[in-house]
């Protein structure tokens, strides 16, 4: 099996003392390539030079997650703009909205996603979107601008059935998460799964967020790694009434061809 985890914080500091072996677990899982999400100006700068490290095998996206919307200034924007002309970044993103937990003022939320798109648009490159408890106003930016951008992944999907019809219905691609492993929150989602058409579907992580709640051997830590992306896998595949291999193939190809990555990565 070969997967792709199109969404891991790889640069976050719970991984400073081992993330080669956190890297190395990956592979042995079957994970080929990475896509690290760059999610502030520091992050994205990091994420970028750690894909320079591992070329072929780790990407990386450029952007300022929703909650450090207050900080976006004309300075982070060129930062993101030169990012993204740079070999190893993918996607702008992550960006987008998330008024769970409102940690920018949403005004600020909508003006920085929209600069990101303005990125996206004029750099043709495609985009890595996080929605959390906001779309109303999400999909009106979104609707607004989709005719201009390439590809968009609205990144660990979590929301309804009719949330998830209006992103395929603006042709976008759907990032899931060990999310739906979640027996308090995540299994209305079970439900609508195979309603994403296999050329839509790719899978993530998002570690070291949302481990996989029923995980089997357990396991202590709560720090989610990409290891664990099988998991999600099977999960998918049963709801989908699919196999992890057909599943694996699948986000695979679509992970490659959304982020242009290399199908060899040891090539
Ligand atoms: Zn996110």
């Amino acid at each position: 099996m070969e997967l792709i985890d199109i969404g891991c914080n790889l640069t976050h500091d719970s991984f400073d003392t081992d993330r080669e072996q956190v890297m190395n677990r990956a592979h042995e899982a079957g994970v080929a390539q990475m896509v690290v999400t760059g999610a502030s100006p520091e992050g994205s700068r990091k994420a970028l030079e750690l894909a320079r490290g591992f070329p072929g095998i780790l990407f990386a996206t450029a952007g300022i997650h929703p909650h450090h919307a207050s900080d976006y200034d004309d300075q982070v924007e060129a930062l993101i703009s030169d990012l993204i002309g740079q070999h190893g970044v993918v996607a702008v993103g992550e960006t987008g909205l998330d008024y769970f937990r409102d940690f920018s003022p949403r005004p600020a939320q909508r003006t920085a996603f929209e600069s990101h798109i303005e990125i996206a648009r004029t750099a043709r490159r495609p985009m890595f979107l996080h929605m959390r408890d906001a779309h109303e106003d999400f999909l009106a930016i979104l609707k607004a601008s989709r005719g201009d951008l390439t590809s968009v992944v609205v990144h660990c999907f979590t929301g309804t059935r009719d949330q998830l019809h209006d992103y395929l219905d603006l042709d976008c691609h759907i990032g899931i998460t060990g999310w739906i492993c979640d027996e308090r929150r995540g299994t209305h989602m079970r439900e609508y799964l195979s309603d994403i058409p296999d050329n839509r579907l790719m899978v993530e992580t998002d570690a070291p967020y949302l481990k996989p709640r029923d995980l089997k051997p357990r396991v202590k830590t709560h720090r989610n790694e990409p290891q664990w992306l099988p998991w999600i896998v099977k999960a998918i595949a049963q709801s989908r009434g699919s196999t992890p291999g057909q599943i694996a193939e699948q986000t695979t190809h679509n992970a490659r061809l959304f982020f242009g990555l290399p199908a060899d990565p040891e090539g």
